[in-house]
C-alpha cells in the first residue's frame, strides 16, 4: 500500500538527529512511501531540503519562512534568495508559511509575520506552485489574505487545521486541500477535519519532528507514522485501504502540480 506525507520537516535539525535519513528514506520507502513533502522554517533549511530532494526523489523540498520565525522585517537579500531558488527549480513547494497569533504572543511580530506571508504567497501566485500553510490562532485573518492572491484551490494545503468552524467552513467552500495528521489519534479536535472533509481533499502528514503521545506513548512524527493516519481515516471514512490509498494518491500529485512522476 502506498501513501505519502504532505509536511515533515526533514531538514530540521533535530529531526536529522532522531533520523538518518539515508537508512529511514529506504525504510519508508520499503513501507509504501511515495512522496514526502519536507517543509522548511528558515532559509538554511530551505538550501537543506533542495540539496536531499536532489538526491532522494521522493523528497519534494518545501521552502520557507515559518512564521514564528518572522521577527523582523523581511530583509531584501533574503527575497532575493527566494526568488533565485524559486527560478532555479522546477518542483518545489512553498512552505511552511503562514500566522501564528496562537503560540507567538507579541503583537509586535504580527505585521511582520504578514509581510513574510504575502511575500510567499505573491511569488506562489506568480510562479504556480502550492503552498502549505500554518494559520494557528489567525485563521480568520489567513482567511482574508488569501482571497487576495490568484492561487487555484488545488495548489492551497491548510496544514493541520484546529481552528474556528466558521472558517473551516469557509476553506471547505473554496474547496483548499487539508492535511490530515496523527493528532486524529489523540483524541484532538483536529479529528473534525476529517469527519467533514471530502477525501478528494484530504492529504496525509506527519508534521515531523513533532512528538505525539498516541496510546500513552511518545511517538516522533515522521512519514514512518502514516500508515496508522490512514487506519484512521479508513474507519473514519468508512472506506477500504487499498481504494484510500488510490485516492490519496491522486490527491498529492494534483496538489504538488506532478503532471508526471519525479520518482
Ligand atoms: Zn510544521
Amino acid at each position: 500500500m502506498k501513501f505519502h506525507d504532505a509536511h515533515c520537516h526533514l531538514s530540521n535539525k533535530d529531526f536529522m538527529k532522531d533520523f538518518d535519513i539515508s537508512t529511514s528514506m529506504e525504510k519508508w520507502k520499503n513501507s509504501g512511501l511515495e512522496y514526502v513533502i519536507g517543509v522548511s522554517s528558515n532559509i538554511s533549511e530551505s538550501y537543506k531540503i533542495l540539496e536531499m530532494s536532489k538526491e532522494f526523489k521522493r523528497i519534494i523540498p518545501g521552502i520557507g519562512i515559518h512564521p514564528w520565525k518572522a521577527k523582523t522585517q523581511m530583509k531584501e537579500e533574503l527575497k532575493a534568495e527566494f526568488k533565485q531558488i524559486i527560478n532555479d527549480n522546477e518542483i518545489i513547494v512553498i512552505g511552511e508559511i503562514g500566522l501564528d497569533h496562537h503560540f507567538i504572543k507579541r503583537e509586535d511580530r504580527y505585521s511582520y509575520q504578514e509581510e513574510y506571508f504575502r511575500f510567499f504567497l505573491e511569488q506562489a501566485e506568480k510562479n504556480s506552485l502550492p503552498i502549505n500553510i500554518h494559520l494557528k490562532g489567525a485563521e480568520e485573518e489567513s482567511s482574508d489574505i488569501l482571497t487576495s492572491y490568484k492561487i487555484p484551490s488545488e495548489n492551497i494545503l491548510i496544514h493541520w487545521y484546529s481552528g474556528p468552524k466558521k472558517v473551516f467552513n469557509q476553506f471547505l467552500e473554496r474547496d483548499y486541500f487539508f492535511s490530515v495528521n496523527p493528532s486524529v489519534l489523540t483524541g484532538s479536535t483536529h479529528i473534525e477535519v476529517l469527519k467533514k472533509a471530502p477525501l478528494n481533499r484530504i492529504l496525509t502528514e506527519s508534521d515531523g519532528n513533532v512528538k505525539y503521545t498516541i496510546d500513552n506513548v511518545k511517538v516522533t512524527g515522521s512519514p514512518g507514522i502514516i500508515p496508522e493516519v490512514l487506519s484512521k481515516i479508513e474507519e473514519i471514512k468508512n472506506i477500504e485501504l487499498e481504494e484510500l490509498s488510490v485516492i490519496l494518491q491522486k490527491n498529492i500529485r494534483i496538489y504538488a502540480n506532478l503532471a508526471s512522476d519525479k520518482i
